[in-house]
């Protein structure tokens, strides 16, 4: 396993939209687990494969439940079939580091998607793993949390993104 590096804020590969994972053989279980390394390396909930420079549509996320036990979940093609409620909380991206911004999402999300073994699956998302699973499907649409801000917001974040830059705190 190794980890990879991530790409920041404004590199195009985070505004493109990922091709369909097609093939699921032992080069994509590497991906996976690379990408799992990065996450946990960088204390991050989510990572998607933009993220690491791969276009394609694929995430990796561990949010624990609420004993603290790790739950380890890649999705290949993901697809978001059902919303419901919503959430208003901070959130962060490991592609912006050191932003945290008050997003709404929806509270609950049902994601379908495949495993590395090319099985497609459901899973039913509440709270944060509902965020983590909307966050992560936007990445694979080429589309980052600042897209999801309000105005005033976006503002706000793209200033403190410049400050960061400017001082080097942008790696
Ligand atoms: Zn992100």
């Amino acid at each position: 396993m190794a980890t990879l590096e991530i790409v920041k804020y404004p590199e195009p590969v985070l505004h493109t939209i990922g091709k369909p994972v097609e093939r699921f053989g032992d080069e994509l279980k590497q991906l996976v687990n690379d990408m799992f390394e990065t996450m946990y390396a960088a204390k991050g909930v989510g990572l998607a494969a933009p993220q690491v420079g791969v276009s394609q549509r694929l995430f990796v996320m561990d949010v624990p439940n609420e004993a603290g036990e790790s739950n380890k979940i890649a999705i290949a093609n993901p697809e978001i079939i059902h919303v419901e409620g919503e959430q208003i909380g901070d959130e962060g991206c490991l592609s912006f580091p050191g932003l945290y911004i008050k997003i709404q999402r929806n509270m609950r999300a049902i994601v379908r998607g495949q495993d590395v073994a090319g099985e497609w699956f459901e899973l039913d998302c509440e709270e944060l793993s509902a965020r983590c699973v909307l966050h992560e499907t936007d990445h694979c649409d080429g589309i980052v949390f600042l897209d999801r801000m309000t105005t005033l917001r976006r503002e706000m974040a793209k200033r403190k993104i410049k400050r960061l830059q400017k001082t080097g705190k942008w790696e």
